[in-house]
């Protein structure tokens, strides 16, 4: 049996702020993925994992010697509303490791079956939805994008009934931590302060040693993970990725992406898309998504209140507290902003001595223009650096009426840096996980058992910066009538 380190401080430090659970045992599992970089990362033998070994423990029927599962309690609001009790419904954190780096690392299961918080879902997930979070998570992580990532996912030979019969799978997630604004909130919300004091301290333990132990460590903690959250989401909304779910038990403390449902790239570019079935009002739209996360980062503040207040039934205490709570919710719209700018100065290859106020205005009337002509993100930004070269035909491929362009080229050229160009390429990718590319390969592999279009995507994925010939179609915006017809799901 291949062995695994595992040092399990969650299950060691935190009794009462989980259930202890086994996954259940499937009938005959197969491994359809297995990511060997993340595995030497991870300091795991991997020619063993990839063998019949690998297939027992990543299906959850055969866990190596260490490993203490349990189901995390956290609540969170969804849409809006507040859901005291989610937890772990169909997901189990298997243990910790160190990684090379000597960095933490959770290897959690999704899809291992019910628990006690599974209410009255299966607690269970198919090869599509496990498959995506493959594609998507290596892709935010090929485009240097703090994210969860997939080790492997191993086939069950057992069905799982949605709107269809669906082959199953369990996934396997690795994660900084699996500590989400809705651990915090399910604590608070039971007034269980004691624990919701011991999982801040943990939390800082594991993401912000610098504060461990300092008088003012609750107050810092909600500041990093604001900081954390404002960049994050900045760096989303530069490549055009749209999470599609931003519920509080979906947005980490560790500041990486998670839970790849109902996520999507925008196409033409729109900060109205929005592609969940359940998502009518468009309160995870493209555009809200900086909005989104602020209001979230508030629900955490609340959740820290009793800590920041020392004693929550003390009025006074909670208004002095709530003072430089307010204002670090206030400073995450200033983050965001410093770090989306950031972010489109170097898309836009600006010069050093660019004002802020002229990149603003480029950056806006630039987006404006994608906007009025739809044109499509990804590829006007990296063909705005073909342009910077001064081959302007490929962008203006793009856009309909060719005059607006020009005039804004004519602007944005004096701003410029000199061998713009290359600093553009690294900051606007060539090729994103397109959505009906994504489908296509999903439905090959649940459908039909193939792997070949997954393999071959997950390959073009891999490598977002480079102009591959073998990747061209990959690069292909979708027709408009796909695009427009695309929906995505929750709790696949
Ligand atoms: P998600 O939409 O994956 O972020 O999940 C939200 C909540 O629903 C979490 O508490 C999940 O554990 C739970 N959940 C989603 N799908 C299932 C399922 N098939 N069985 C049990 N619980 C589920
Ligand atoms: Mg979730």
């Amino acid at each position: 049996m291949a062995a695994i380190a595992f040092d399990n401080t969650y299950a060691r430090e935190l009794p009462g702020l989980y259930v202890p659970w086994q996954p259940a045992a499937v009938a005959a599992p197969r491994l359809l993925y297995f990511n060997d970089a993340l595995a030497a990362e991870l300091g795991l033998d991997a020619a063993a994992l990839r063998g019949p070994d690998g297939a027992a423990i990543f299906a959850g029927n055969a866990l190596p010697a260490g490993a203490e599962p349990i189901a995390q309690a956290y609540a969170g609001h969804q849409f809006g509303g507040f859901s005291p009790q989610l937890g772990d419904g169909r997901a189990l954190l298997v243990g910790e490791v160190l990684d090379r780096h000597g960095a933490r690392r959770d290897i959690a299961f999704k899809g291992s079956g019910r628990t006690p918080f599974s209410r009255g879902g299966d607690g269970k997930a198919a090869v599509g939805p496990m498959l995506r979070e493959v594609l998507i998570g290596e892709a935010m992580h090929a485009l240097g994008i703090q994210t969860t990532r997939a080790l492997a996912v191993a086939a069950t030979g057992e069905p799982v009934y949605r709107e269809r019969t669906l082959p199953g799978a369990v996934l396997t997630r690795v994660a900084a931590s699996h500590l989400r604004v809705g651990t915090f909130e399910y604590f608070a919300a039971r007034r269980e302060f004691d624990r919701l004091r011991q999982l801040a301290d943990y939390a800082i333990a594991r993401h912000d040693p610098a504060l461990i132990g300092t008088p003012e460590r609750y107050i810092g903690l909600l500041r990093a993970v604001a900081r954390r959250q404002a960049a994050l989401v900045a760096q989303w909304m530069n490549v055009g990725f749209i999470h599609g779910v931003m519920n509080t038990d979906n947005m980490t403390i560790s500041g990486e992406t998670i839970d790849y449902g109902p996520c999507a790239f925008v196409e033409a570019y729109d900060p109205a898309a929005v592609f969940s079935s359940i998502d009518h009002g468009g309160r995870y739209a493209f555009g809200n998504q900086a909005r989104i996360a602020r209001w979230n980062i508030a629900r955490f503040a609340e959740a820290l209140l009793p800590l920041l207040a020392g004693d929550i039934d003390d009025a006074a205490a909670v208004e002095r507290a709530a003072a430089p709570a307010m204002e670090i919710i206030e400073a995450f719209v200033v983050w965001h902003e410093a770090a989306l700018r950031a972010g489109q100065r170097a898309k836009l290859g600006l010069a050093d001595a660019t004002p802020d106020d002229e990149a603003l205005a480029l950056a806006q009337d630039w987006l404006a223009l994608l906007y009025a002509q739809q044109a499509d993100f990804t590829l006007a930004w990296r063909r705005l650096a073909d342009a910077a070269t001064g081959d302007e035909a490929p962008l203006r491929d793009l856009f309909a009426d060719p005059a607006p362009l020009a005039a804004w080229l004519a602007r944005w050229r004096p701003a410029l840096r000199p061998g713009a160009a290359a600093l553009m390429r690294r900051a606007s990718p060539w090729l994103i996980a397109r959505n009906h590319r994504v489908e296509e390969a999903l439905a090959a592999a649940s459908d039909d058992a193939d792997l070949g279009p997954f393999e071959r995507l997950l390959a073009a994925l891999r490598r977002p910066y480079d102009e591959t010939p073998e990747h061209a179609a990959y690069a292909e915006p979708a027709p408009a009538a796909v695009t427009a017809a695309y929906r995505t799901f929750c709790g696949t």
